[in-house]
């Protein structure tokens, strides 16, 4: 400190050269294992901070959740000073804080929320050096009264959150934010970290020019999201399939997006209507019914909200597990942020998209409707939406390269990775669908079109006598909404077209002809119903093994263990413990504080408030079911007389059981993670053939199709081994991945 005081004697700049001596990157390590939990940075954390150290100004594009904030706190608390940090919401600068200070860092804000007795206090905090961070509104950083404590206060660094709120070309133009030019005027020694996950470059220069930054270091990191999954569905029975979704995610918190205000507050009435605990928020509810809303949700009081895309913008909350779109997006920009609100803690998170021609003719009206300049770009970016929900590609692929980030590998984390689309001759279908076009005088839009196809009963089809067309019932054997997907399918394909502009009917193409008169044979994608398509997903995804099972179970009681804590305290839970980490902890069931503080997410402070209270919730769940297990413990005598060296018939004899009995105790103890030989039982290159053959097979793997598949070549025992065998990797592989 004595240090510190004496450099403020010299000019700034000097004062940066000298520090700068003192702060290296590992200082920044130390700093945050010690405040924040965490062993290691993130892609770009170091550099962007190594940066700050230099005294340089930077803009960093990363998205959202890819851990920002600590490119700005780390030189914060490691260098003397306070950072200054501007931010536009305040929900966003309460939430921060409040994080901060459950790491034990000194963090306050200062907006219009508090009143002034309040904003004094912090103010001389502030002035007293007692200030790690402050966060305050760009309202507050301009006014005049502001400047001399500016001036007087020891600011190390000035970050700029949410920087693209200062660019008119930006999203979010934040009329307060073109004020912000002054501080580099003003302040030219201090380095400034303007921080955005808007990454369009128009966006990004403008950032620069309006902050007057001379030559920032510009640091973009990868879009990518690998732990958010993608998924988009035809948007039929819409309900019914949220309905099945959320089912599966009891206590997960998530959000529906919606097109309309009422379609927000409908669906959270037919959800609680069903049992599942649902808010609604949108622009046209009081600001004290919003921010009630949203502090149930973040208090993971309410789990679900339907909202408009108002919803989300100021909130950090790091355990929302899912995102759905109930309706199309209207552009890639907007569904990228919106899906990226979910899974920020870096866990598991699923993002489930519904698409259909109403909704692109619901959203093209109203583009057309609010004619101006750039009505022809949101059209494009339209398309582009459209493109990426129709696509039988890799989907994380389509986003990123949007995003002109280079990606050619499947992201096996998307519908289309998971379950890839099997073609078939769809000539004929293709043939019935044009003929009933051109027999319409390409006068109709889909919906009328599929009906007449289905020869449906509907008056308009009657009154316009379409009923007597040639076509009229010629594809009666498909439901509608399998037409409807091999009708998009066909417009993809360019054998059809919706003319947007004469009411949406749909056209032939040059290419029509060609089928039509039978030139050419169409390949179509076979339409999956959800169901299969779910069959298949459980079919892939990993049966639940009991130590996952017990797993669950202590997650669950750690949850509810934050939840209270969370109460206590009046913070949200994720400020206590991230999803991920109360998952880590569940898996590793730390017991120690050596062991605690091994898991991601428990800096010093941490442990020091919550710590015993998890480890004892541990050691009891751990108590409880080591109770249970002696249950199981037939197996373990199994194994204890085979340790002495007992053969099988001996031990089956012994324990009249059967021989195959005892097979399945030792494998299941084997797959438990027991040691034991196998090799007595069956060879590794045995084992490994055996493995190999399972991918031909459907899972749940029965013995008898794998004793079957080698004709018998393997008894049963032997195969039993080789699939413990393979288990036991693949939990090994999931607990390292973890
Ligand atoms: P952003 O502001 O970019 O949306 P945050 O800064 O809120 O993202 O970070 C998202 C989450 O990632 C937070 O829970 C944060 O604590 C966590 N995080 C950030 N850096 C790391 C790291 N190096 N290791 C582990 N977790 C991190
Ligand atoms: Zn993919």
């Amino acid at each position: 400190m004595k240090l510190f005081l004496l450099i403020l004697d010299y000019p700034l700049l000097v004062q940066y050269c000298i520090l700068n001596h003192y702060m290296n990157l590992d200082t920044a390590q130390t700093a945050l294992k010690k405040f924040f939990g965490y062993e290691t940075f993130r892609p770009m954390q170091a550099e962007i901070i190594q940066a700050v150290y230099e005294g340089k100004d930077s803009l960093v594009l990363m998205p959202t959740g890819g851990g920002k904030s600590i490119c700005f706190q780390l030189p914060a608390i490691t260098m003397p000073g306070t950072c200054v940090v501007v931010s536009p919401l305040i929900s966003l600068m309460k939430d921060q804080v409040e994080s901060l200070r459950a790491n034990g860092i000194r963090a306050s804000f200062l907006n219009s929320s508090l009143n002034s007795a309040e904003q004094q206090a912090i103010e001389n905090e502030f002035f007293n050096g007692e200030l790690e961070l402050l966060y305050v509104s760009p309202e507050k950083l301009v006014t005049s009264s502001f400047q001399p404590l500016l001036k007087k206060a020891k600011v190390n660094l000035f970050a700029i959150d949410e920087a693209h709120c200062i660019s008119a070309w930006g999203h979010d133009f934040r009329p307060e934010y073109s004020q912000l030019k002054f501080v580099k005027r003003n302040f030219p020694a201090i380095p400034i970290i303007a921080l955005t996950a808007t990454a369009d470059k128009l966006t990004r220069k403008d950032i620069v020019t309006q902050l007057g930054l001379p030559s920032p270091n510009v640091f973009v990191a990868s879009f990518d999201r690998p732990n958010i999954s993608l998924e988009v569905r035809p948007g039929q029975k819409r309900i019914e399939q949220i309905l099945q979704f959320i089912r599966l995610k009891t206590g997960q918190s998530g959000i529906i997006y919606c097109l309309s205000r009422k379609s927000t507050e409908d669906l959270a009435a037919k959800l609680n209507a069903k049992g599942i605990k649902a808010g609604y928020y949108h622009a046209g509810l009081s600001a004290a019914e919003r921010s009630k809303v949203q502090e149930d949700f973040i208090n993971d009081q309410v789990p679900v909200i339907a909202a408009t895309i108002a919803f989300g913008m100021g909130i950090d909350k790091s355990n929302v597990r899912w995102i759905i779109h109930y309706n199309l997006p209207k552009n890639m920009e907007s569904y990228y942020q919106e899906i990226g609100r979910a899974g920020r803690d870096g866990t598991k998170a699923e993002t489930l998209l519904f698409y259909s021609y109403g909704d692109i003719m619901i959203l093209r009206d109203i583009l057309s409707k609010n004619q101006s300049e750039n009505t022809e770009i949101q059209m494009a970016k339209l398309d582009r939406m459209q493109q990426y929900a129709e696509s039988l590609a890799c989907r994380r692929r389509i986003l990123l390269n949007y995003f002109s980030e280079d990606s050619n590998e499947g992201c096996g984390n998307c519908d289309n990775c998971l379950n890839p689309p099997t073609y078939f001759d769809g000539t004929v279908i293709a043939q019935k669908a044009l003929s009933a076009a051109y027999r319409l005088r390409e006068n109709v839009g889909l919906r009328l079109l599929i009906d007449v196809l289905r020869g449906s009963g509907r008056k308009e089809i009657f009154e316009n006598g379409f009923d007597s067309i040639k076509t009229y019932g010629a594809g009666r054997e498909f439901s509608f909404f399998d037409w409807q997907h091999y009708m998009s399918q066909l417009i993809n394909l360019g054998y059809l077209e919706i003319a947007y502009d004469q009411k949406n009917v749909v056209k032939l193409t040059p290419a029509s002809q060609r089928v039509l008169f039978g030139k050419e044979k169409i390949q179509l994608v076979q339409q999956t119903t959800v169901k299969a398509r779910q069959e298949a997903a459980k079919a892939k995804s990993k049966p639940i093994s009991k130590r996952e099972r017990v797993r669950d179970d202590l997650f669950e009681v750690l949850r509810q263990l934050r939840k209270q804590l969370a109460q206590q305290r009046g913070v949200p839970p994720y400020i206590i413990f991230t999803d991920a980490s109360l998952e880590e902890m569940a898996a590793r069931r730390p017991m120690n504080d050596a062991a605690m503080q091994q898991i991601s997410g428990v800096g010093e402070r941490k442990l020091q408030l919550y710590g015993d209270a998890f480890m004892q919730a541990i050691r009891d769940f751990v108590a409880a079911n080591s109770a249970s297990i002696k249950d199981g413990s037939t197996s373990k005598l199994s194994l204890e007389l085979f340790r002495q060296g007992l053969t099988i018939d001996e031990i089956s004899v012994k324990r009249e059981l059967a021989p195959r009995t005892i097979y399945s105790h030792l494998a299941q103890l084997y797959e438990a993670g027991e040691n034991i030989d196998l090799k007595p039982f069956i060879s590794a290159t045995h084992i490994d053939t055996i493995i190999q053959a399972l991918k031909y097979l459907e899972k749940p793997y029965k013995l008898k199709d794998i004793y079957d598949r080698f004709d018998g070549q393997y008894q049963y025992h032997q195969i039993h081994f080789a699939l413990a065998h393979h288990r036991r990797q693949d939990k090994n592989e999931i607990t390292s991945l973890s």
